[in-house]
């Protein structure tokens, strides 16, 4: 897996950075949609997402209205010009998406953590030698060679436009978050995968709406490509994901008041401030390097005058005196001391080493 293209920069939308993805949980019903989708567009929303088919965790719950909801995606299309996406979980999902007009597809987590599901789709899409932008979410449990397994069926299948999500992590049990973040595992994928588009789903994630902006902020100034929100014009009549649905007022306002941080700023002031660490750490070893000479020659005086190394005393006296003046210029206690520890470890070590050196050259 070498050559990914990011999904979203040729025919979905333009270089649009970051991307967003906002619409609603599930399709519900066309005026619903349709409201959603013009409020969406009128703030910049360029691509929508809509669930038709919902995969839900125990039988009886609204599943999702299925190809019904096409014709009304479609509409969305037509009226505001945005493209589509939806989530496809079978080779029949993705051929009445393709043939409704959907541009742009994801795997959902419980899906790509089955290997056989994923199989299947990319052997439907080998077969019909399908070019399709696919975002495969991360699979529900915390494992990254899963994720990049299902990732590898499609890139083998031929798709080259491919992304990640992602989702978050299940947990047992009740949880601020309802899926643990683990930022490191999306962190190792972008290491291995430069290229490739990786957007963070802030609304799975949190699952209450007001975790959605924290959320979103954090995958931002982490590097992320973009975030996909639910969205919903009327969130507490919604039959999904109610909780962590925003208005597409409220998320128009959230994007607005996200900082962005780019790496094309002014960076002047930065520099200076490198150039200010650096020379910190020039004296913090040079200091360092003095005091490691000051303790070779009290290692030499208790050589000569038969004194051990290790003084409890002296110890303890400068452990409590360092702190105490640690804490009183702002410093923090825990961490001076352990710098201290440290020091007074190495200290030890380089005087019992003269000891030795000293004993093997009498
Ligand atoms: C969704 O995006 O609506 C969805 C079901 O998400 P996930 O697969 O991440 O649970
Ligand atoms: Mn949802």
């Amino acid at each position: 897996m070498e050559e990914i293209k990011p999904v979203l920069s040729a025919d979905i939308i333009a270089e649009d950075n970051p991307i967003y993805i906002a619409g609603p949980c599930s399709v519900e019903n066309e005026e619903i949609l349709l409201t959603t989708a013009h409020q969406l567009a009128k703030g910049g929303i360029r691509v929508f997402r809509g669930g038709l088919w919902k995969p839900r965790t125990k039988p009886g719950g609204f599943e999702g209205v299925g190809e019904t909801g096409l014709p009304w995606m479609l509409e969305v299309k037509k009226e505001t010009g945005m493209s589509l996406a939806t989530e496809v979980a079978t080779p029949a999902h993705l051929e009445a998406a393709l043939d409704g007009g959907i541009d742009l597809f994801w795997i959902g987590a419980r899906t790509s953590a089955n290997p056989f599901a994923v199989q299947e789709l990319a052997d439907f899409i080998a077969s019909r030698n399908l070019d399709l932008p696919i975002f495969v979410k991360n699979p529900v449990n915390q494992d990254l060679e899963l994720w990049i397994g299902a990732l590898e069926r499609f890139y083998n299948a031929g798709i080259r436009r491919l992304g990640a999500i992602h989702r978050g992590f299940s947990v047992y049990g009740p949880h601020l978050l309802r899926n643990m973040p683990e930022w490191h595992i999306p962190i190792e994928l972008r290491r291995r995968f430069p290229t490739m588009t990786i957007l963070s789903d802030p609304s799975h994630i949190g699952g209450k709406r007001e975790f959605v902006k924290p959320l979103g902020q954090q995958a931002l100034d982490m590097g992320f490509d973009g975030l996909i929100i639910e969205s919903h014009c009327n969130p507490s009549d919604a039959l999904s994901d109610r909780e962590q649905q925003l208005t597409p007022a409220e998320l128009i306002q959230i994007i607005e008041e996200f900082v962005y941080r780019s790496a094309n700023q002014d960076t002047k002031r930065l520099e200076e401030l490198r150039d200010e660490i650096d020379r910190c750490d020039n004296e913090l070893l040079d200091i360092l390097a003095r005091r490691m000479a000051v303790c070779r020659e009290i290692g030499e005086y208790k050589k000569e005058h038969n004194m051990p190394v290790v003084q409890i005393g002296r110890h303890d006296e400068i452990m409590q005196s360092r702190i105490g003046m640690a804490e009183k210029i702002g410093l923090s206690p825990k961490a001076v001391g352990k710098i201290l520890s440290t020091i007074h470890a190495e200290s030890v070590r380089q005087q019992i080493e003269l000891m030795n050196s000293s004993k093997t050259m009498k």
